[in-house]
């Protein structure tokens, strides 16, 4: 498939997907899920979930009910009832008893609340309702604080009704491995385990807990990001491999005179005669306007500067070192060399997650095979 005349394409690599997922399995050394949330965040849950489960995956998390429900879907067979088969389908935000239908989602379970209305649905169905527990140990977000943690260690009852898949908690400072707040979360994490959950297999770790080392591995890691190319590792070399490309096609190229401005609120002018291309893809796109002024892209391998802001629908670049560039000519806005969504990100004070998940709904989206 090709794009529209004008229209940009994203463009993603399962066979890079796969690769990072297998990469992850090497390194974890025990089981690893795929975090397809956000639209496997920005780049297609459908598509990803399937490339993954056709490698081996067999459980996959989203974050909203619905998120879930579409995802079932695609992947086409529930995890238990009538219907058994097909990977399970963790949903982080939760859901009330039942809300799921017959797509056989497993609810996270994240305060005292969701643990009393699921056991009290599995004593009425007179079936324990499989689920995931969640303790939180350092985000304040969500999970089933320490107080409500003691309480459920005082009266288990519930978890008599309940068939825990696994017991999990969410590091808040992974990605800064010399953070206090790491170990702390491991020691919290597995205390707590041991006295709510004794025997249910543990999660622990998101992308960049898999590279914390020992104390951090679990029956089962939780990657997102670094299936997507994003660093685990920031501040050191990012060791997974790119999967999304953003082209757009150049739609005008023109020159302007030393002492022009360009853009909304003339907030560049040329010191000298330049020649500028127009771009049919802005921050409407998910190209940040927050990168006004301060980015790059590569036409013809070469990089160009952006110049003047962003706008909806366009953005402008210095192309007078690229003599050959045309109408026509499709640039490299997101990917290449120096350019990838956490390059991206550090031009403009977010991050690479931030850059794929904005990613707007305007772009072709190609997904080559894996
Ligand atoms: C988003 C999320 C993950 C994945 O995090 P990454 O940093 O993208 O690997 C794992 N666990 C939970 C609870 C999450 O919300």
């Amino acid at each position: 498939m090709s794009p529209a005349p004008g229209q940009a394409a994203l463009r993603i690599d399962l066979g890079a997907i796969v690769a990072n997922w297998r990469d992850l399995c090497a390194r974890h050394g025990a089981a690893v899920a795929g975090v397809v949330k956000a639209d496997a965040y920005g780049l297609g849950a459908a598509p990803v979930a399937r490339a993954l489960h056709a490698a081996g995956c067999n459980i996959f998390f989203v974050a909203h009910l619905t998120e879930g429900l579409a995802l079932r879907q695609a992947l086409g067979v529930a995890t238990d009832g009538a219907r058994a088969g097909g990977p399970a389908i963790v949903v982080l935000n939760g859901f009330p008893p039942g809300a799921d239908g017959d797509a056989a989602l497993l609810p996270v379970l994240n305060s005292l609340g969701d643990v009393a209305a699921h056991a009290a649905a599995g004593r009425a169905a007179g079936v324990p309702r499989r689920a995931l527990l969640h303790l939180d140990t350092g985000m304040a977000r969500l999970g089933l604080d320490a107080r409500e943690q003691a309480a459920l260690a005082a009266d288990r009852a519930p978890l008599a009704v309940l068939e825990l898949r696994f017991v999990m908690t969410h590091l808040a400072c992974a990605d800064e491995p010399a953070h206090p707040l790491n170990a702390t979360q491991a020691a919290r994490f597995a205390e707590a385990a041991a006295r709510i959950a004794p025997g249910v297999p543990r999660s622990l770790a998101n992308s960049s807990g898999i590279f914390l080392g020992e104390g951090f591995r679990s029956a089962l890691a939780r990657p997102g990001c670094a299936l997507y190319g994003i660093n685990p590792t920031p501040g050191a070399g990012n060791p997974m491999r790119q999967v999304a490309t953003v082209e757009a096609e150049i739609l005008q190229v023109r020159d302007i005179e030393a002492g022009d401005t360009v853009g909304y609120g003339a907030s560049w002018t040329a010191r000298e005669p330049r020649r500028i291309a127009t771009v049919a893809a802005g921050y409407a796109d998910g190209y940040l306007r927050a990168l006004s002024g301060r980015s790059l892209a590569l036409l013809h391998g070469r990089p160009v500067p952006l110049v003047g802001r962003v706008s909806m629908d366009l953005t402008t670049f210095d192309v007078t070192d690229v003599p050959q560039a045309a109408p026509g000519d499709r640039l490299l806005l997101v990917g290449g060399p120096g350019n990838t969504p956490d390059d991206i990100a550090a031009r403009c004070g977010t991050i690479g997650y931030e850059v794929l998940t904005s990613l707007g709904a305007r772009y072709l989206r190609v997904h080559a095979d894996a």
